[in-house]
């Protein structure tokens, strides 16, 4: 996993720390409920020492007088669901909480090591967390088409710009929804400011949620990294794994490709990594301010003839739609 002890160290603090928020918040959802429901408190106490007793008699091996406690647990139980909701709270209210549900926030689901935690160490070694945050804010449900308009036409298919983006928009969610079955690419190209990198956002936002790992780096970021790691080696003091998770997460995505500086060594580089994925089908999203041709030309033909025939090619077209968001 490429992980020093330190970072092991920060991660298991945060599920430690996480535990601790869900103990405190389901603590704060039972005083409040006990507050204006004073009934529920005494179910609870008679659902633990039930709870106990059973236990005992389970050691004691008495299974019969076991049956009968289960059956009472279970109607205390349906009291309090049934009270519960009378109150106007939903049913799940006193259970735990958790950010991921498969380890209970423990990191470790038995002796292996859960989804979420190879996400949080792609977070910490690509200082990535902040992707959470915007992807709160930038997903397919606020995603909004009404900003491009229906007056520019694509002179080269002579659809609008709106209709462009609806069909780009399509094939993001459909390329989520297909992701486990079939294995995609995409490549969303066209000018700045025409909500590639949103587009971007709404698909990495579905993919964390169902338990994928995604690796979200800038052309410039990854490349700088890319130096860093060859750096390191040469001098032998270098992190080799930190490239690990670049090549083999579920998707990754390379935004603004073409505003690093490109030569050979970040060719080699690019056409290395988007054919390892390839050949492991691991799924990758580009997307380019280049037209076609000049990243093409830019890219050479190695690379443009591997994204040209294992990618979707998606694109983008119209004005500026952050201007137009400023001034709505
Ligand atoms: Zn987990």
């Amino acid at each position: 996993m490429g992980l020093t002890d330190t970072q092991y160290n920060t991660i298991m603090r945060d599920y430690q720390r996480q535990q601790t928020r869900n103990q405190r918040s389901l603590a704060a959802r039972t005083e409040e409920v006990y507050q204006r429901i004073p009934e529920l408190s005494r179910l609870d106490a008679d659902i633990a020492s039930a709870s106990t007793a059973c236990a005992r008699r389970l050691l004691s091996d008495e299974p019969a007088s076991v049956a009968e406690l289960r059956a009472q647990i279970a109607g205390l139980s349906a009291q309090k669901k049934e009270l519960l909701c009378k109150a106007g709270y939903p049913e799940d209210y006193l259970l735990p909480r958790y950010r991921c549900a498969d380890c209970q926030d423990t990191g470790y689901i038995g002796s292996e090591r859960c989804h979420c935690f190879r996400q949080a160490a792609i977070d910490l070694l690509y200082t990535q967390s902040n992707l959470r945050e915007i992807v709160e804010k930038e997903n397919f449900s606020t995603f909004s088409l009404d900003y491009y308009s229906e007056q520019f036409t694509d002179p080269l298919t002579g659809a609008t710009a709106r209709q462009t983006a609806a069909y780009a928009l399509g094939e993001c969610r459909r390329f989520v929804r297909d992701f486990d079955r079939k294995f995609e690419n995409i490549f969303l190209y066209g000018n700045t400011g025409l909500g590639k990198t949103f587009l971007a956002h709404c698909v990495a936002k579905e993919l964390l949620e169902t338990a994928h790992s995604v690796v979200y780096f800038s052309a410039l970021r990854l490349f700088r990294l890319f130096a860093r790691v060859e750096f390191g080696k040469q001098r032998d003091y270098g992190q080799p794994d930190l490239e690990e998770h670049i090549f083999d997460c579920d998707l990754l995505i390379i935004d603004d490709l073409g505003t690093e500086l490109v030569n050979l060594f970040v060719c080699s580089q690019l056409f290395d990594l988007l054919n390892e994925r390839i050949l492991h089908r691991k799924s990758t999203l580009i997307s380019t301010n280049l037209s076609l041709e000049l990243f093409a030309d830019t890219y050479k033909e190695r690379i443009f003839s591997r994204v040209s025939s294992h990618y979707l090619m998606l694109r983008m077209v119209g004005e500026d739609i952050r201007v137009k968001k400023k001034f709505d």
